[in-house]
């Protein structure tokens, strides 16, 4: 039976620790607590991409993947975090209508584009402008569950650490780590990716996003309205407003700028009252080409990363999670566009 370390357990870590574990395998995950990530997401799932009306990347594949994950996940924790949502988008502009549109006639898109409606509300600002439909087939983790009882169910079962990964107690050559040896360590550490010294020509972008929370009773809660940003209703007249997005920058505090951005998704959509009751930031990892980074050390064997997950980890990672197990155990190919050795092409 082999032994493997993780570092980072986010849904990077979560997810990989759980691919393993249904192998077969022992499992020790470590977690600093430091998540600015995956304990910070709205955790929706959302096969589309609005501006030109696209399929989300490998969405056929991802999703089916990422329904039957989460409800095992859910059996297993004994808890309950995730749910279908029907996400409704105000056409931003006559383009995306139109492609929205030409689309949702294509067998392919139909079973996540509704044809358009005409939906009254009386709390919408956007009556008068160009119209709206549903996605289909959208979901919803509620993020910070996930994250608490998924951790909570690998520390009953010792496969879990709430502590830092000490690069003074590994022994890279003999795979030892503080006494024990491992067959494989992997680096899912998000944002903090460049303090992996193996790993720290990989360069994981950070991009801030913050999300606000309200309190409004004229708000719908049996839909999320979507258009420059969202409304996410999450129970007792509670609903997530966001998110922003902001390149480059590693400071997760929260901004007035953010705040004001956010207000503007509000008012674009919602013409009610409402009171803030909270606002949050945090980092997503994301790549240069928006896909994920997952392989093998090229010299180092048996060290290995799984990062990138980007604006959508929640989609993404059961799926890659399980591919990336398949890698390590059975040296299965991973999917081309996530190969680690894209970054060393060049050098
Ligand atoms: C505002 C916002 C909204 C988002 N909304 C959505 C959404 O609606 N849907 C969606 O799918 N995705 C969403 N995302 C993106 C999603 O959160 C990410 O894709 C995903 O969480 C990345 O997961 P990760 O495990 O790679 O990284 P992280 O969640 O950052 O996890 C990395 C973990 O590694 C730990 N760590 C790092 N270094 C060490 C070390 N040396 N020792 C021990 N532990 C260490 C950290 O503490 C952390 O827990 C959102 C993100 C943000 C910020």
């Amino acid at each position: 039976m082999k032994k493997h370390l993780i570092i980072g357990g986010g849904v990077a870590g979560v997810t990989l620790a759980w691919q393993l574990i249904k192998k077969g395998h022992l499992v020790l995950l470590l977690d600093n607590k430091q998540n600015k990530s995956s304990t910070i997401a709205a955790g929706m799932i959302n096969p589309i991409v609005f501006r030109r009306v696209t399929k989300s990347w490998r969405v056929d594949e991802f999703l089916p993947f990422a329904i039957g994950f989460y409800k095992e996940l859910e059996v297993a924790t004994g808890s309950q975090f995730f749910n279908s949502i029907k996400i409704r988008r105000f056409f931003a502009s006559e383009q995306e209508k139109k492609y929205w549109l030409r689309k949702q006639k294509e067998e392919s898109y139909k079973k996540y584009l509704s044809p358009e409606e005409n939906y009254k509300h009386e709390f919408t600002s956007t009556q008068n402008n160009l119209g709206s439909a549903i996605v289909k087939n959208a979901f919803r983790v509620n993020a910070q569950a996930f994250m608490q009882q998924t951790h909570k169910l690998f520390r009953t079962n010792n496969c879990l650490k709430h502590e830092s990964f000490d690069y003074a107690l590994f022994n890279r050559d003999k795979m030892m780590y503080n006494g024990e040896k491992y067959d494989s360590v992997v680096f899912c550490c998000g944002t903090d990716q460049d303090k992996v010294p193996y790993f720290n020509s990989i360069e994981i972008q950070h991009t801030k996003g913050e999300i606000l929370t309200v309190k409004a009773k004229q708000m719908p809660n049996e839909e999320t309205w979507n258009k420059k940003g969202f409304i996410l209703p999450v129970g007792a007249d509670s609903f997530k407003i966001g998110a922003t997005i902001e390149r480059n920058t590693n400071n997760a505090k929260v901004t007035d700028h953010g705040r004001k951005e956010l207000l503007n998704v509000i008012n674009g959509l919602y013409s009610g009252s409402y009171d803030i009751t909270e606002q949050i930031a945090g980092i997503r990892p994301t790549v240069y080409d928006r896909r994920p980074v997952l392989g093998e050390h090229p010299k180092h064997k048996s060290l290995f990363i799984f990062n990138g997950l980007g604006t959508k980890g929640y989609l993404m990672a059961p799926l890659l999670a399980q591919e990336m197990a398949d890698f390590m155990i059975d040296g299965k190919a991973l999917h081309e566009e996530v190969q680690l050795s894209r970054f060393y092409k060049n050098k």
